[in-house]
């Protein structure tokens, strides 16, 4: 019999890899969505289209208790992987404080649903290592001190506390992922990555000139969701729960992204990128940069997809979208994408 999997933010960028990902290993995949996703699916279901008629899709939210113990108590699910949450980390602190109750509410009212109608399911929590923050080492692992600069930050590290708790209290096989930022051509617009991959095709189509960025030395520890998908399957995999860091291990600049997605569309990134102060978080003094030995050694998970592939791959969505056909690189930006490669 097929294993029955929920997934909470199933209509989000690593919902929807998830959601292929446990298809094809046939699971009956159920997703917990907004309402208005059922209702304006064009608009809310854009990264499912694909696999939308595979899909059981429940209307629910974080805010309602009662719609997450609703659809657990109807799926009864083997596993349930947590995606939901506010996911972008803002600069201002004030304005994102009502987004912190909501969210670690539902992370709760989950994992209760969870331990009273389907106690034997195992749970995946989406942590982040913005719960690191102002970290005290680089790079990070697992045992390094929790310093979050940002409600976002301290969101996930609240659900990661809760997380933890269930598993010692209740003895629920619940495991979180201090995931590292990974990127697709998925991605919200918001974040850095999406931002500059569509610049690029804007500018190649010439219908913009420039691309305003924040700080350009800001360094990532960048992967590609299509991997990081697979680690949350794999920690649900083994026989005793535990959390895990996800990461590349390798850090790269906003600059050498840029710097590499316009050398894939045969362009100068100094031609067209300017600094915008507005834009400007404040920089880490320590780089957040993960060390995934404990994931190598206990999942066998390794990422596969490099920082070069993921940026080529988001450029060439954005240029596809578009239906322009990449140039052919000149001389000085096939040397730039030759050295993002190595
Ligand atoms: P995403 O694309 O922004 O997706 C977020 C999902 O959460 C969407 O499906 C969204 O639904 C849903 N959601 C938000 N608030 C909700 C609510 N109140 N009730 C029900 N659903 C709600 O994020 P992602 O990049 O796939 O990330 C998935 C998870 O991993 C997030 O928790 C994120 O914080 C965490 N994470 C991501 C990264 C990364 O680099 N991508 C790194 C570390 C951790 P709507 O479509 O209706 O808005």
């Amino acid at each position: 019999m097929s294993k029955r999997a929920l997934i909470t933010g199933i209509t989000g960028q690593d919902g929807s890899y998830l959601a292929e990902f446990l298809l094809a290993r046939d699971y009956e995949v159920h997703g917990l969505v907004r309402r208005i996703a059922l209702h304006d699916p064009e608009r809310h279901l854009s990264r499912l289209v694909h696999i939308r008629d595979r899909l059981v899709l429940h209307a629910g939210s974080l805010e309602s208790s009662a719609s997450l113990h609703q659809v657990v108590d109807l799926v009864r699910p083997d596993e349930c992987y947590h995606l939901a949450a506010h996911s972008f980390v803002n600069t201002s602190f004030e304005d994102d404080l009502p987004t912190l109750g909501a969210d670690i509410n539902g992370t709760h009212y989950l994992l209760a649903a969870l331990n009273e109608r389907a106690p034997a399911c195992r749970f995946y929590f989406a942590g982040t290592s913005e719960m690191f923050g102002h970290a005290d080492e680089s790079p990070q692992r697992e045992t390094s001190r929790f310093l979050p600069r940002s409600t976002y930050g301290i969101n996930k590290l609240a659900g990661y506390h809760l997380t933890r708790n269930y598993r010692e209290r209740f003895g629920m096989h619940a495991s979180s992922g201090v995931l590292y930022n990974h990127e697709s051509p998925r991605r919200g617009h918001e974040f850095v990555t999406r931002r500059i991959a569509a610049g690029v095709a804007q500018i190649l189509a010439g219908r913009q000139e420039r691309l305003a960025l924040g700080n350009l030395d800001a360094r990532r520890d960048w992967g590609h969701a299509r991997d990081y998908v697979r680690a949350m399957w794999l920690m649900l995999q083994q026989e005793t729960p535990d959390d895990y860091v996800v990461a590349t291990g390798e850090s790269h600049t906003v600059r050498e992204f840029a710097q590499l997605a316009f050398a894939v569309a045969g362009l100068d990134h100094r031609e067209h990128v300017f600094v915008d102060p507005e834009l400007c978080r404040r920089a880490e003094d320590q780089p957040l940069v993960g060390d995934p030995r404990k994931a190598r050694e206990r999942l066998g998970w390794h990422h596969q997809v490099g920082f070069a592939q993921l940026v080529r791959e988001m450029v060439t969505a954005e240029c596809d979208a578009l239906g322009l056909t990449l140039p052919l690189a000149t001389p000085a930006a096939a040397q730039v994408v030759e050295q993002g490669e190595e």
